[in-house]
């Protein structure tokens, strides 16, 4: 049985059997405690250890790390804060953990240690909690567009497209460094660096999830995404995951209501399903602001995921938007690090977070952006200088969801690449979509990792993947 289910347990007096790692180990000649963890739960199980029945060489090896396999009694527990303990009859020390080279030890460690550990850290209650709660996110995701008619669409990881026009592609290459295909002037020919064509890892699969979209109806991806960008804030990887829906026949206003309520469904999920590792967290990050005055959290963490479910997100244009931070002083000396200096700035998230944590105190989703910060594919309003593009900004991190409605007008969508200088012959199959049965549709991205930023509250993006891959960040 796990730790979680022994736990649970409603028996008492059965024969039990269970594996998993020390935790810590106190307690005097007579009798020995092991809190001990499986990974199954944030809680350790208590072993009670009698010293006289247990050999002294076999409980010098159980030190924190340890792994260890222990058959004993199921009782009720009098004294761990836990309804069930193990009274043991054997304890069995599969693996060592030598104490003095054990990087990990029952005292609390910084963040900043432990991603110097990152291959260990998995070990510790803080990246327990967060990765199982990863898990749980990442199957809600699934459950919810299951639910909702959604197909799961896989979508290239190597592709010829640059989605988003924006440069930030890592190439694929196949080419011999030897011996590299030349252009005229001499420089090699990265045109041809996958076996003769030129790819890189993508950057979204939205485009080809519009193929799906018209065709299927309603389809998601959910898949890693790569970004060559060289940035080394706490909201950005080079390696991260998407969940991007695309749905046939929505305009912007569907698209926004899918949003909220995908978002909605997913916060709820976590704290139905999650609450004991949201709990822990939650002491643990209040304990981390207090040590380090870190991350401004105005608010507990289950507070700020039960109030962003009981509150409808605003719904802001960008140019009310920039009116609001034109007239706003956010701080003591009333100025942002970026000032706003007028309509078609792209915004930052110190600006994003002050629309959503100071003014409207509530999430925003932004519509109405200038189409020249924004991609060429987003359908172009009435107007046309504004973009049918929504972003969705949330309290602690900013930008969460990137979407729009998607320009399905052939001529419209051929002018607009024109404009912004994307070959339209390479972009044959997907204007097809638009020569053939076109018909308005919409989509978003939302970023895997924001979204655990929000529901663990954890501060750096680099603590809710398992393997963070960022500039200077591949070690394994
Ligand atoms: P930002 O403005 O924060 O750089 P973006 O506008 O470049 O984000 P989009 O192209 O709109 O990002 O991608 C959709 C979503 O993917 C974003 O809303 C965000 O949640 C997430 N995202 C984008 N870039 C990264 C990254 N480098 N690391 C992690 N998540 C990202
Ligand atoms: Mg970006
Ligand atoms: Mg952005
Ligand atoms: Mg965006």
């Amino acid at each position: 049985m796990s730790v979680k289910e022994l736990l649970q347990s409603t028996d008492c007096g059965i024969e039990v059997e269970v594996k998993g790692w020390v935790r810590t180990k106190r307690g005097n000649k007579q009798v020995n405690f092991i809190a001990l963890n499986d990974g199954s739960t944030i809680n350790n199980i208590q072993v009670v250890v009698d010293m006289e029945k247990t050999p002294e060489e076999v409980m010098k090896k159980v030190t924190t790390g340890a792994a260890v396999h222990v058959k004993g009694v199921l009782v009720e527990s009098t004294g761990s804060g836990q309804a069930r303990e193990i009274q043991a009859s054997e304890v069995i020390v599969m693996g060592e953990a030598d104490p003095d080279k054990y990087p990990i030890q029952p005292k609390k460690h910084s963040l900043e240690f432990l991603r110097e550990v990152a291959h260990l850290r998995f070990r510790t209650n803080i990246f327990g909690a967060v990765f199982r709660i990863r898990h749980a996110m990442a199957y809600a995701i699934h459950k919810y567009f299951n639910d909702h008619g959604f197909y799961y669409l896989h979508t290239p990881l190597i592709t010829a497209s640059d989605c988003e026009g924006a440069g930030e592609m890592f190439r694929v290459t196949t080419l011999d460094p030897k011996n590299p295909p030349l252009l005229e002037d001499g420089s090699v020919d990265f045109r041809q660096d996958f076996f003769g064509k030129s790819t890189n890892l993508t950057v979204s699969g939205q485009l080809e999830g519009e193929l799906g979209a018209m065709s299927l109806g309603r389809i998601y991806t959910f898949g890693p995404t790569f970004r060559a960008e060289n940035s080394n804030t706490t909201r950005h990887l080079s390696e991260f995951w998407m969940i991007e829906p695309e749905v046939a026949f929505y305009d912007i206003n569907d698209n926004m209501d899918l949003a909220e309520d995908f978002l909605k469904y997913l916060i709820r999920y976590a704290l139905d399903n999650c609450m004991d590792d949201l709990q822990f967290l939650s002491k643990r990050l209040q304990e981390e602001e207090k040590d380090k005055k870190a991350e401004d959290r105005s608010m507990e963490l289950i507070e700020k995921l039960q109030f962003v479910l009981t509150h409808d997100f605003e719904r802001v244009t960008y140019t009310e938007a920039i009116d609001i931070l034109m007239n706003s002083k956010p701080n003591k000396n009333g100025k942002f690090q970026y000032p706003v200096t007028g309509w078609g700035v792209d915004l930052q998230s110190e600006h994003e977070r002050y629309l959503v944590e100071k003014h409207f105190k509530k999430p925003v989703i932004l519509t109405g952006y200038p189409k020249e910060i924004k991609a060429f594919y987003m359908k172009q309003n009435p107007d046309g200088k504004t973009v049918a593009a929504m972003d969705v900004l949330f309290p602690q991190i900013g930008e969460i969801i990137g979407g729009s409605q998607r320009e399905e007008n052939y001529d419209k969508l051929v002018t607009r690449m024109q404009e912004v200088g994307i070959p339209v012959s390479s972009m044959w199959w997907y204007l097809d979509t638009r020569r053939f049965g076109s018909a308005e549709h919409s989509g978003f991205g939302l970023g895997f990792e924001r979204l655990l930023l929000f529901v663990t509250g954890m501060g750096n993006i680099r603590d809710v993947i398992p393997f963070p891959r960022a500039p200077k960040n591949a070690e394994f």
